[in-house]
């Protein structure tokens, strides 16, 4: 490598040549490669890491563009993972970078995520960052969970054994639907970039910075908005009680997820269950007037919410279930179905 490359990043001096040194050693796992997990999976690469692995199930779409950083018009309908990818070649530098097209459940977390030493968070989903707190703090390994929606968005690096994890702060995931969505109320770049650049910022300090200059810092949780301008951080104390990383129960890690999205034959339906861990009552008046203006044929009657989107035609009901009709890709209605009632 050209000691030239990264001339800048080794004159900052927290980093210096030891801390470049750790980094281009280092490895990590970049789930999801959209809009955060895109401009993440740049930062890595750019910085100069030994390795990038990116996980993604999606495809590219026309209403990527204004956001996910990685990707062209010529992109549309391919592989997100193996796009970033090749995209990230062209920056060229030493990092590795290997594309996994898949969805992240348990079992492939467990495979993808055990030789990394940290794990960004560029999903969209909340089932997934919870699944991905239980490995972390189960692992003793840090992650950085980012979250934008509209024009705000959050930023909390966890870091076992150190500090808080996701499940002091918020004990459960929310009911899905409950929260709004970057499908309903829509997302801006800009606050995409600077939450994304905040969690690269904390992922550079965790991977290169001197050994032991970490330890005690109290966890922090930063949120911002980019049209307000608004910003504020709190410390977010560690929860004795909390059922992650105080009593070691991991219930997202060991919850059965197959069988979660389940093809029905035949029909050109999938049928979609929320994870096991996270059911609770859906409050289908509310996910009604996010989809307003959104969805077609909205309809909410007799317990049941349907609407029309993309194509599909999707029915939840009130235990958080929900039906895709228009398709018979399991994988597909699991993503619109974190997109659309967001859990
Ligand atoms: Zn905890």
């Amino acid at each position: 490598m050209s000691a030239g490359r990264f001339d800048r990043q080794i004159r900052f001096a927290p980093l210096g040549a030891a801390g470049q040194e750790r980094l281009a050693r280092a490895r990590v796992l970049v789930v999801g490669c959209g809009a955060l997990g895109g401009a993440l999976a740049q930062s890595m690469a750019r910085s100069g890491l030994g390795f990038v692995r990116i996980v993604d199930r999606d495809v590219v779409e026309e209403s990527n563009l204004p956001r996910q950083v990685l990707f062209e018009p010529t992109d549309i309908g391919q592989p997100k993972a193996q796009v970033a990818a090749r995209a990230l070649e062209r920056i060229g530098g030493p990092t590795r970078v290997e594309p996994h097209v898949r969805h992240l459940d348990a079992e492939l977390l467990r495979e993808l995520g055990t030789d990394v030493e940290l794990i960004l968070d560029g999903t969209d989903n909340l089932a997934t960052r919870y699944l991905i707190n239980d490995f972390a703090v189960e692992r003793g390994r840090p992650w950085v969970y980012g979250g934008v929606v509209g024009s705000s968005g959050i930023v909390f690096p966890v870091v076992p054994q150190s500090g808080a994890c996701l499940r002091c702060l918020f004990p459960d995931p929310p009911p899905p639907g409950a929260l709004a969505t970057c499908d309903s109320a829509g997302v801006l770049q800009p606050a995409v970039a600077a939450i994304a650049a905040l969690q690269a910022g904390a992922a550079l300090r965790l991977l290169g910075a001197e050994p032991g200059t970490l330890v005690g810092r109290a966890s922090r949780l930063v949120e911002l908005d980019v049209w307000t301008l608004e910003s504020h951080a709190i410390e977010v104390p560690r929860d004795p009680q909390c059922p992650c990383c105080g009593q070691r129960s991991f219930a997202f890690l060991d919850a059965d997820t197959t069988g979660d999205a389940l093809s029905l034959c035949g029909r050109n339906t999938v049928q979609v269950r929320p994870q096991r861990s996270a059911r609770a009552r859906v409050d289908l008046a509310s996910l009604h007037a996010r989809l307003a203006g959104l969805a077609l044929d909205l309809a909410l009657q007799d317990g049941l919410l349907r609407f029309r989107l993309e194509g599909i035609t999707c029915s939840v009901f009130p235990d958080g279930r929900a039906l895709f009709e228009g398709t018979e890709d399991p994988v597909r209605a699991r993503a619109l179905y974190d997109r659309w009632l967001g859990s």
